[in-house]
């Protein structure tokens, strides 16, 4: 079923009565083509686009709970391609390419919004990283603005401009940044991918590997033994649980991030904002919610909460970079299980398992790459051979040494 205009309004006309779920819900087959592991945006993605672009329909996607449960529906929504390095900017500029196109590509509103990102920069050396950066985001075509105190001033009157401590300097903006509705993505994904023939299968968790002579056959889950011919994980913070089964040892740690949303108050921050100081960003929902976050909790776990020493430390940089936020009830946080690789670049690539395929090792940042982690993962797995967008996010360059550290301190997970 098409969502179209003349089709709101004869909905409307005959009491919403025709509608059908938006996607099927099949008992899983013995055997498919391809089954991904994980039912969050990026195995969702992985299909879709393995239907649309390869052709490929005979696919399950695996979930163990609903879908979009796990971190595609725990984020904080923001989406940017403000990255430094080649290996991640082509990538992550693909990733945005997608967003701006995504809602026609899936007939789905998934509330995209192109409200800018501020980065904030508080030194001398912070304006020079912020420059080289936008430097690098214009070669590659995302757009960058470097932008000086007046103009962070009109477009923010909301900050703290003269704190003793962090005095704002200026700020690199992304016009095209923003944020996209996190469980649209999900179920916009879910149905173009049903609609091309995928069965999304949920509260069916993979519990074991089926490997035959060094080639995958096939998984156990708690629906039954499903073979297959290739196998693509896509478990986000259950990364190294999954690849366990088939016995790889990755080079991630899973830690919790949590958000936390405000109460409603009228529109004020029009923006994504991130401090700089401090590893703390913001914006506000439709509803009015202020939504921020901030660092890791600082353990490993693989639970989906965290802890109130976090709550603190995201309180103290709200208040430093907004202090009129110090008023604001908070209403909600959660968390999510973040798997952070040790150069904080993800990994899309094949294993050595033939057949089974590796897309994990996001850390905090992998909703903004949901498109484009599908996209090349879908490539990889249909032709057996990474495309170029995601040729640096190899499993290999933690060998070989060519890592891809953005940031040029690691993911430092242990020290958050
Ligand atoms: C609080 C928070 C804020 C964030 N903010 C941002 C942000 O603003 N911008 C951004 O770009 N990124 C952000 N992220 C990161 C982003 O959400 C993740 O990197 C991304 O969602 C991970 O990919 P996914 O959507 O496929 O993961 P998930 O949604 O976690 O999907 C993985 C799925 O695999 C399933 N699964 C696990 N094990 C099994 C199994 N054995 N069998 C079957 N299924 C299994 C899980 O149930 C889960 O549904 C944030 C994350 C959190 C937690």
């Amino acid at each position: 079923m098409t969502y179209s205009f003349p089709r709101l309004v004869r909905e409307a006309l005959r009491g919403n009565q025709g509608w059908s779920p938006a996607w099927r819900d099949p008992a899983p087959r013995a055997h498919y083509d391809v089954v991904i592991i994980g039912g969050g945006g990026h195995g969702l993605a992985t299909a879709h686009y393995l239907a649309k672009e390869h052709g490929i329909t005979d696919v399950a996607v695996l979930e163990k709970g609903w879908i979009g449960g796990g971190n595609a529906g725990r984020n904080t929504t923001i989406i940017r391609s403000n990255y430094l390095l080649p290996g991640n900017e082509r990538f992550y500029e693909k990733s945005m390419q997608l967003w701006e196109g995504l809602e026609q590509d899936l007939n789905y509103n998934a509330m995209v919004s192109q409200r800018s990102v501020i980065n904030l920069f508080q030194t001398d050396a912070g304006r020079d990283a912020a420059a080289r950066r936008g430097n690098n985001m214009i070669l590659f075509g995302a757009g960058a603005e470097l932008l000086d105190v007046d103009d962070v001033r009109r477009l923010c009157p909301f900050l703290d401009f003269d704190n003793a401590r962090f005095p704002i300097k200026g700020a690199l903006r992304q016009r095209r940044g923003g944020t996209a509705r996190h469980d649209a993505v999900v179920w916009g994904y879910a149905r173009a991918a049903d609609r091309r023939g995928v069965d999304i299968i949920q509260n069916c968790e993979v519990t074991g590997m089926r490997i035959e002579r060094g080639r995958i056959t096939g998984v156990e889950t708690t629906r039954g033994v499903i073979g297959a011919g290739r196998v693509g994980m896509a478990v986000a913070g259950n990364t190294t649980r999954v690849a366990d089964m088939a016995g790889i040892r990755l080079p991630i740690e899973s830690h919790v991030l949590q958000a936390f949303v405000s109460e409603s108050i009228k529109p004020l921050i029009d923006q994504v904002v991130t401090f700089g100081a401090g590893h703390f960003y913001i914006s506000q929902s439709d509803k009015g919610s202020l939504v921020f976050g901030g660092d890791l909790d600082g353990y490993n776990s693989y639970a989906q909460r965290g802890g109130l020493p976090i709550l603190e430390d995201v309180a103290e940089c709200c208040v430093s970079m907004i202090p009129g936020s110090s008023r604001l009830r908070l209403l909600r946080s959660w968390g999510g299980v973040m798997d952070m690789t040790m150069d904080g670049s993800p990994i899309i690539d094949r294993t050595p398992i033939e057949g089974l395929f590796l897309n994990g090792g996001w850390c905090i940042g992998g909703f903004k790459a949901t498109p484009a982690s599908g996209w090349c993962f879908a490539h990889t797995i249909a032709t057996g051979q990474p495309h170029h967008l995601n040729s640096a996010m190899r499993l290999d360059r933690f060998l070989t040494g060519h890592v891809l550290d953005e940031i040029g301190t690691g993911a430092t997970p242990n020290r958050h």
